[in-house]
Formats: structure tokens, sequence, C-alpha cells
């Protein structure tokens, strides 16, 4: 078994006894789009953050993953502050933002049009709006999404928060 155990990478080894893996505290949970250029461990480098991702930033109660990692993230007593990221030049707010706009139908799968549907929605109801100030607007609503569900989780008061990262400037601007 010794011999084995040196063939075994470090995370198998933690498992093992005497190798106890640090517990996770994080502080943060942290719901954002996947866009390569939005990394959480970039934007707040100095925090621990429990990380749901998904195209366009979506916090939806019918999404069982967005839904059971909320439930876990408020289960840890760590957890002080929920946070809705949306971003600059977001290509899916693009997309719902064009289609509103009665351009053409960005040639996307028909899965990601599955998934924007709710963002589709609101940028037909809102087609005065700026690709800056629907992408504002999809984090606002997304907030209430998670306000919706947060007190059927938790009795805890817990912070939802909104914020737009700029990918040019690198800077996070508070929204709601
Ligand atoms: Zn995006």
């Amino acid at each position: 078994m010794e011999d084995y155990a040196t063939y075994l990478p470090p995370l198998v080894l933690t498992h093992q006894e005497g190798h106890t893996p640090p517990k996770q505290k994080p502080t943060i949970f942290w719901i954002g789009c996947c866009d390569a250029k939005v990394s959480e461990a970039e934007v707040l480098p100095e925090k621990e953050i429990f990380v749901q991702r998904n195209i366009a930033n979506q916090f939806q109660a019918i999404d069982a993953n967005a839904l059971a990692s909320l439930a876990y993230a408020v289960s840890l007593s760590t957890i002080d502050e929920i946070m809705i990221v949306g971003h600059t030049d977001c290509g899916g707010v693009q997309a719902c933002y064009d289609v509103a706009q009665g351009k053409a139908r960005p040639p996307l799968h028909w899965s990601l049009w599955n998934w924007l549907h709710g963002l589709t929605i609101l940028a037909k109801a809102h087609t005065k709006l700026t690709p800056y100030q629907l992408t504002q607007l999809n984090v606002i609503q997304q907030v209430n999404n998670v306000r919706a569900v947060l007190g059927t989780l938790t009795n805890r008061p817990l912070k939802v928060g909104g914020y737009l990262y700029d990918i040019v400037e690198k800077k996070l601007v508070v929204v709601e």
C-alpha cells in the first residue's frame, strides 16, 4: 500500500488518514457569466468564493443546478453575501439585445436560445435600453430572482448584491 501511495496524485492522498484537506470557508456566493474574461478569482483575488457560473449570469429557481448551489452556499455559516455579477460586452446579453431590436437572430445553437429565453423576454420588454443598460437590468432581474427564493432556504439576513464587471477598466461597479 505504501508503494502504491507514492504513485497517487496529491488530491487523492488528501483523503487518506493523516492528510486532512483544509475546510472551505467562502464568504461569497458568486453567480457570474461563463465568459473567460470574468474570472471571480481574478476580480476578487483576496476572497474565498463559492461559485456558480453560466451563460449571461442567470439565476432561475427552476434551474436545479443553480438552486442546489445556492441552497448549499447559504447553509455555510461563512457566506455573508450573494453576488450576481454581469459584465460589459456579454455575448449572451448582446444576442438577446439584437433579437429585441429586430436584427437577424445570431446563429446560436437552440440550447442557447432555450437558456436565454428569460433574458430575451426581458430585452423585448425594454427595447429602449442600450446593451449596457440591458446588462444592468439583467443583473437586477437575477438579484430579484435570488431574493424571491432566499427566504425558503435560510433565515439569515444575507446581502444580495448586483454588480457589473467592466472588462476593459477591470472594475466592479455596484448595480443594486
Ligand atoms: Zn457574459
